[in-house]
C-alpha cells in the first residue's frame, strides 16, 4: 500500500552527541549534530507570504481580459438576481427566517465544496486535462510560487468559476420562484465564486487587506491567513476548504480525503499528486 511521506518525521530527528568519553572542549559538549540532508525550511516558517521576487506588472498571464470580465460581470449579474429574487420572495411570503436558514446552509456547504474541489485538482490531472487543466496548472503553479494569485487582477483570479456559476445560475434564476431555494444557491454559488477572491486574501498582508476583510478573517468568517498556510506544506494535502475553512479540521482528522485517495487507487490504480515526492511534480 503506498505511504505518504511525513516531511516532519525528517524534521524531527536530530542525533545528539553527549561527548562523554572523549576530551572535547567543554561548548562543544551537547553540541547538536545536525546533519546536513536534515537542514531544511523550519515547519512553520511557510512562504505564504510572496517570497521571491514580483513578477512584472505587466506580465500579461497575470492581467485580466476582456472575456475574463464578461465572465465574471454576467456571473456577479445572475448572483444578484438570485439574491434579489430571495430577498423580494421572502418579503412577499413572510419566509425570512428559513430563506436566512438556507443562504447560512449554503455558505457552509461552499467551503466544503472548494475543499472537494481544491482536492481534486491539486491530485488528478495536469495542464492537458480538458476544461480543468489551466486551473491545474495555476494551482500547481501557486504551491510554487504562493504569491502568484495575489498578482492576478481580480477577473482573472475568478473568470472560471463566474463562468460555471452563469452557467448553473441562468435557468434557476429563470425558473424558480422559491426564496428558500434562491437564498441558498445564491450564498452558495456566490461563495464558490469569490471563493479564489478568499484564498487570495489569505495570501496577502493584513496591511494590505480592507479592515473589514481582516476582521472577517479574524473571526472565522473568511479563510484566515493562519489556517491556509498549513496547506502550504508539502506534500499540500491539508486544509484544502478556502471559503471559511469551517470544515478543514474535521476532514483532516478524519483524513476524508486520503480515504478517498486510497478508494480511487484501488477502484481505478490512480495516484494522487500528495504521494509523490513534492519536488518531482509540484
Ligand atoms: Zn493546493
Ligand atoms: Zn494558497
Amino acid at each position: 500500500m503506498p505511504q505518504r511521506k511525513n516531511p516532519s518525521m525528517s524534521l524531527t530527528h536530530v542525533p545528539i552527541c553527549s561527548g562523554t568519553t572523549t576530551a572535547m572542549p567543554r561548548s562543544s559538549q551537547n553540541e547538536l549534530f545536525i546533519d546536513p540532508r536534515l537542514v531544511t525550511t523550519p515547519d512553520l516558517v511557510t512562504p505564504i507570504i510572496p517570497s521571491a521576487g514580483p513578477p512584472l506588472a505587466n506580465d500579461p498571464s497575470f492581467q485580466s481580459t476582456w472575456p475574463h470580465r464578461a465572465w465574471v460581470t454576467s456571473g456577479c449579474i445572475t448572483l444578484l438576481i438570485s439574491l434579489a429574487k430571495a430577498i423580494v420572495g421572502a418579503a412577499d411570503s413572510h419566509m425570512w427566517l428559513e430563506t436566512i436558514l438556507a443562504g447560512y446552509v449554503g455558505y457552509i456547504l461552499a467551503d466544503l465544496l472548494s475543499g472537494i474541489y481544491h482536492w481534486v485538482i491539486d491530485n488528478y490531472g495536469d495542464a492537458s486535462t480538458p476544461i480543468f487543466g489551466s486551473q491545474i496548472a495555476d494551482f500547481q503553479g501557486h504551491h510554487k510560487q504562493p504569491w502568484n494569485f495575489t498578482r492576478h487582477q481580480f477577473a482573472k483570479n475568478l473568470h472560471v468559476p463566474a463562468r460555471s456559476v452563469t452557467l448553473y445560475m441562468l435557468p434557476i434564476d429563470i425558473f424558480c420562484n422559491e426564496p428558500v431555494i434562491q437564498g441558498f444557491v445564491s450564498i452558495c454559488a456566490g461563495c464558490i465564486m469569490f471563493s479564489q477572491q478568499f484564498h487570495t486574501w489569505s495570501h496577502t498582508t493584513k496591511s494590505k487587506l480592507p479592515p473589514l476583510v481582516v476582521a472577517l478573517q479574524d473571526a472565522g468568517v473568511l479563510l484566515s491567513r493562519s489556517q491556509h498556510s498549513a496547506h502550504h506544506r508539502p506534500p499540500y494535502n491539508s486544509n484544502y476548504c478556502i471559503v471559511s475553512g469551517v470544515w478543514n479540521k474535521l476532514l483532516d482528522k478524519y483524513k476524508v480525503f486520503e480515504a478517498l485517495e486510497k478508494f480511487i487507487f484501488f477502484k481505478l490504480g490512480v495516484r494522487p499528486r500528495s504521494w509523490s515526492d513534492p519536488g518531482a511534480e509540484w
